[in-house]
């Protein structure tokens, strides 16, 4: 009998309940074409591949990472809790050490979901991720974790969430957001005044094909986590990537993703996006699936695949080479950086406007960070929204120093009712949410 050199742990959960229209590409199919080709390849019948349950995750799991709007039950339904809980599953049965590494196939996607959610983005209303992320720190005492969003689009709702913390490594790797939605992740996006270099972004050109992914994990994410060191890796495996996707403009294949799997030995992969229902999505997951368990996926193909249709454009080459190097050069240069972003803003406030095209909402935001060199630093937002919310969300990390729970503390006790419909105290020392 063929045996998985790693355990790995799979979670279904196709949402048949959920849907942003029947016809919309994000809808069950995307998952239900994955489970007819993991059962007809018998990846289950392996020896080491076992499939779990989901849990449901709780609104106190939810609260660790967002401030909802007006709470999470609002811009949530019971799906989501089920889908994050997909991703609690295989998080806690690794701390287990139940399985080595496990995948989560589930949906509704998490990635583009920031801090504050009045809404759903880009398919997505609360980052799944994340909120696996702080139940396994919150649980477990898991400290340094790095992310890796080989999803097509920028996670720009996970680089959000960990734009601040120096802990969590993020690094996207994404068509180039001049292109593509969310239009974001560029190089000179690399983290906040107290986190510069823990987020990382690889823009790469349209119609990059395997050899240029596979070259850009080598040279650019390897290299950085190796030196990060984080206790889990964590791969939100999204597998638009594929040259049969048909909201997106790459040229990768499901051996290139297997591959790229294997590379990157991930601990945890969270499906993300990926809307080539029948073509891509069964090929490309059961690819990761065998590259996980350390099984040979050396036959997997496409049926439409043509390796000549598949050849990286010589021009883009040189593009893709140059991406890799200056991330390199942010990431080796961060202290540095540290210093120039301090001194050369004097401030420690923005600005920004945020659409939720999903659900049709502009939020505006102002944010503002207390320097530090000890902590991830107390976060002050106030978020207005199109509809009439105006909240105030304080946030103090999770080992923040006394002087941050101190500003934070005041910014909340201070915080003018009358200016805002709601004021949240996300105090992850004490992990407590409150609201006033
Ligand atoms: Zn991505
Ligand atoms: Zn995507
Ligand atoms: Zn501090």
């Amino acid at each position: 009998m063929l045996r998985a050199k790693n355990t790995t742990g799979l979670v279904f959960f196709p949402a048949f309940d959920w849907a942003i229209s029947p016809t919309h590409p994000e809808r069950e199919e995307r998952l239900l074409y994955t489970q007819d080709q993991v059962l007809e390849e018998g990846l289950l019948d392996i020896d080491g591949i076992v499939e779990l349950k989901p849990d449901i995750v709780t609104v106190e799991d939810i609260n660790r990472v967002h401030f909802c709007v007006p709470d999470a039950e609002a811009v949530t339904t019971e799906s989501h809790f089920i889908s994050a809980g997909g991703a609690k599953t295989i998080g806690k049965a690794v701390l287990d050490k139940k399985i080595e590494r496990g995948f989560a196939l589930v949906r509704p996607p998490g990635h583009h979901a920031n801090r504050v959610v009045h809404g759903a983005r880009g398919f997505c209303n609360i980052n799944i991720e994340a909120v696996m992320i702080e139940y396994l720190r919150a649980t477990y005492g898991v400290d340094r974790v790095a992310i890796v969003d080989t999803d097509c689009h920028h996670g720009d709702g996970t680089q959000d969430i960990y734009w601040h913390d120096p802990d969590t490594l993020f690094i996207s790797i994404h068509q180039d957001g001049r292109t593509l939605y969310p239009g974001s992740g560029f190089l000179n996006e690399f983290g906040g005044p107290n986190a510069v270099g823990t987020t990382i972004n690889l823009p790469l050109p349209p119609e990059t094909c395997d050899e240029g992914f596979l070259y850009a994990v080598e040279h650019a994410v390897l290299p950085i986590l190796d030196e990060f060191q984080p206790e889990l890796i964590i791969n939100s495996a999204g597998q638009d990537n594929h040259y049969s996707d048909p909201i997106t403009n790459m040229s990768f294949s499901a051996q290139g993703y297997a591959r790229l799997t294997e590379m990157l030995k991930a601990d945890i992969a969270v499906l993300e996006g990926g809307y080539s229902i029948e073509g891509a999505l069964p090929y490309v997951n059961a690819g990761i699936i065998m590259a996980m368990a350390g099984i040979d996926y050396s036959y997997l193909r496409e049926p439409d695949y043509n390796p000549d249709h598949l050849r990286q454009p010589a021009s883009i080459k040189a593009e893709i080479d140059k991406v890799c190097e200056d991330a390199l050069k942010l990431w080796a240069n961060r202290h540095e950086l540290t210093q120039a972003l301090r001194s050369r803003d004097g401030s420690d406030s923005r600005s920004r406007q945020i659409f939720y095209d999903t659900d049709n909402i502009l939020e505006n935001q102002y944010e503002t960070i207390r320097f530090c060199d000890d902590c991830a630093g107390a976060l002050r937002i106030e978020s207005s929204s199109s509809y009439g919310a105006n909240i105030l969300g304080i946030h103090i990390p999770r080992k923040a120093c006394q002087a941050c729970i101190d500003q934070a503390n005041e910014w909340f006790d201070h915080g003018e009712y009358g200016n805002f419909s709601q004021i949240f105290l996300q105090d992850r020392v004490k992990d407590r949410y409150l609201i006033k």
